[in-house]
């Protein structure tokens, strides 16, 4: 390891022409920052990840990159999705730069927690992630709601960092082992855990964002939970199996049951119990069905090994660099 690591901040941007003019110039001023005070080595730079944006955001970035060598942008050839869009930076990053530090360009996560975050690194961790200490500034609902889901997600087997988003930085060791991981239903807060790597997290309070409106609305919150959960983990097919198992006890004692009514001679027209147990059974019958299915359209993904971003444009290498 050397002492001054090259950072790379790794931005994903989907329609963020409101923001990114107000963001990136404070993203280029921490970059200054921490090079002036010898943290970081001064060939250091933001690289922006265009995530198939309809808006200006790529125009932002083109001149964003002609106004200073500190600021580079990669474009997807069309919208994939924040994992996406984080995943293809890392990967364009992890070559030339020592650490990289992936976070949202809305201005929510605390630039300073970088600070923190690089003499975690210089101290010998290769993963540090970005905790939320509180989240006062959200509506009840968006808290509620993502605080369930981090508790579903740890119900459900995936080893998640509780209150962790995607602002982490790591390093290039864990990007090479990052690169082997070669899923295509991708969930990074899920994956990173399991690379391994002395890890450790630093606290920073969430504010809200600068300009522009979410782009995770409740529905794609629980998209996002579904594909974690299904990508990390099978308890769900073990539920079903268990369930499956006490529906048949269930069963055995009932067949009892109606051998023994039948044989003292007591049955009765019983309809209605009949109706109800067959409703109950299709119901969870096709519950375990679509659930076993959702898991089999995972597997029918991965085989087709699609690949996982494509980058159409690269903002041009300053020359200075493209001698060396
Ligand atoms: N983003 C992206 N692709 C998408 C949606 C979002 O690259 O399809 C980026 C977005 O530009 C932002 C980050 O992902 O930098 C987080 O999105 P957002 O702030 O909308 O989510 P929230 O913070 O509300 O969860
Ligand atoms: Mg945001």
């Amino acid at each position: 390891m050397r002492n001054t690591p090259i950072l790379t901040i790794v931005v994903p941007c989907y329609n963020e022409q409101d923001v990114l003019p107000i963001t990136a110039p404070l993203f280029g001023q921490k970059l200054a920052d921490l090079a002036a005070r010898g943290k970081i080595d001064p060939a250091s730079r933001v690289l922006f990840v265009n995530d198939g944006s309809r808006d200006q955001t790529w125009e932002i970035i083109c001149a964003l990159a002609q106004q200073s060598p500190r600021y580079t942008g990669i474009s997807q050839s069309r919208n994939r999705g924040h994992q996406n869009a984080v995943l293809a930076g890392l990967m364009e990053a992890k070559d030339s730069c020592d650490i990289t530090i992936s976070i949202d360009c809305d201005g929510q996560d605390d630039l300073n927690a970088m600070d923190e975050m690089v003499d975690a690194y210089l101290d010998g961790c290769e993963v540090v992630y970005g905790v939320r200490s509180k989240r006062d500034r959200d509506s009840f609902f968006k808290r509620f709601t993502a605080e369930s889901f981090y508790r579903l997600l740890n119900w459900m087997g995936a080893e998640v960092v509780f209150n962790h988003a995607d602002y982490r930085l790591l390093s290039s060791r864990v990007l090479q082992e990052l690169a082997k991981f070669e899923e295509v239903n991708i969930f990074l807060r899920g994956m990173v855990p399991l690379v391994g790597f002395k890890s450790t997290s630093v606290y920073y309070e969430r504010a809200e964002r600068i300009a522009g409106k979410s782009h995770y609305p409740l529905r794609k919150m629980l998209a996002l939970a579904f594909d974690g959960i299904t990508s990390l983990s099978v308890k769900p097919m073990h539920m079903i199996s268990a369930l499956g198992v006490l529906i048949a006890l269930i069963s055995f004692v009932g067949i009892v049951w109606a051998a023994v009514e039948a044989l003292l001679g007591s049955t009765v027209v019983g309809w209605a119990s009949i109706v109800c147990i067959v409703c109950f059974m299709g119901g969870i019958q096709l519950l375990c069905l679509g659930v076993i299915g959702e898991y089999i359209g995972k597997i029918y993904l991965e085989t087709k090994r699609r690949p996982r971003y494509i980058i159409s444009d690269r903002t041009p290498a300053p020359e200075s660099d493209a001698e060396e």
